[in-house]
């Protein structure tokens, strides 16, 4: 951990100083992880992370930077949305789980666009049938439909949790597991918007 440059306490967070107040800029390759005082791990306390968001914006909100220089209420501004960004990934489990593959060393998805087996097709199969039953009326047809995809998409937030929870000591092929279901939720999201 490091100190604070101002008063010399030791820093919780890298953003900002408890005893002071000073703010600073994170130094370069901070991760949202860290920014909102956390170590880098898909597990954590929801709700520590919403205190630690709560407590950390006001700290370097704007408002109480304003009697500063300019450069410290340009750098409450920039911590501001920096912090926003942070929580904004970190309190969504799917997107959690995407930067911290990212973070670890990826495949990326611009790396591997893929998604698991037989999805694609899959997916052609349950748009057919959506279609045919549309076409008769056939609503209890329909209701099944959105019951599997439903499961499907749940059994795959399952997986990716999981896959995300042991990222530290995946193997290569897990961590392409969980970039190809992490691609293949967007599919079944879009079967859930036409499956009405
Ligand atoms: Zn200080």
């Amino acid at each position: 951990m490091s100190q604070c440059v101002e008063c010399g306490a030791v820093l919780s967070v890298p953003i900002c100083c408890d005893h002071c107040g000073a703010i600073f800029d994170p130094q370069p390759g901070t991760d949202h992880f860290s920014l909102l005082g956390f170590s880098r791990a898909y597990a954590l306390d929801e709700e520590r992370l919403a205190q630690n968001f709560r407590r950390l914006t006001a700290k370097v909100h704007p408002d109480r930077h304003a009697q500063r220089s300019e450069e410290v209420q340009a750098r409450a501004t920039r911590l501001t949305a920096d912090l926003n960004r942070a929580y904004a990934v970190l309190s969504d489990g799917v997107r959690r789980a995407d930067y911290l593959l990212e973070l670890t060393g990826g495949p990326t998805a611009a790396e591997e666009r893929g998604v698991p087996g037989d999805l694609l097709a899959e997916v052609m199969e349950v748009r057919e049938a959506l279609e045919q039953a549309r076409g008769v009326g056939d609503r209890r047809t329909i209701e099944r439909l959105r019951q599997v995809n439903e499961s499907k998409r749940r059994q795959t937030l399952d997986e990716i949790a999981a896959l995300a929870s042991g990222i530290e000591t995946a193997s290569v092929r897990q961590r392409r597991r969980l970039r190809l279901l992490l691609n293949a939720l967007r599919y079944f999201e879009n079967l859930t918007t036409e499956l009405v």
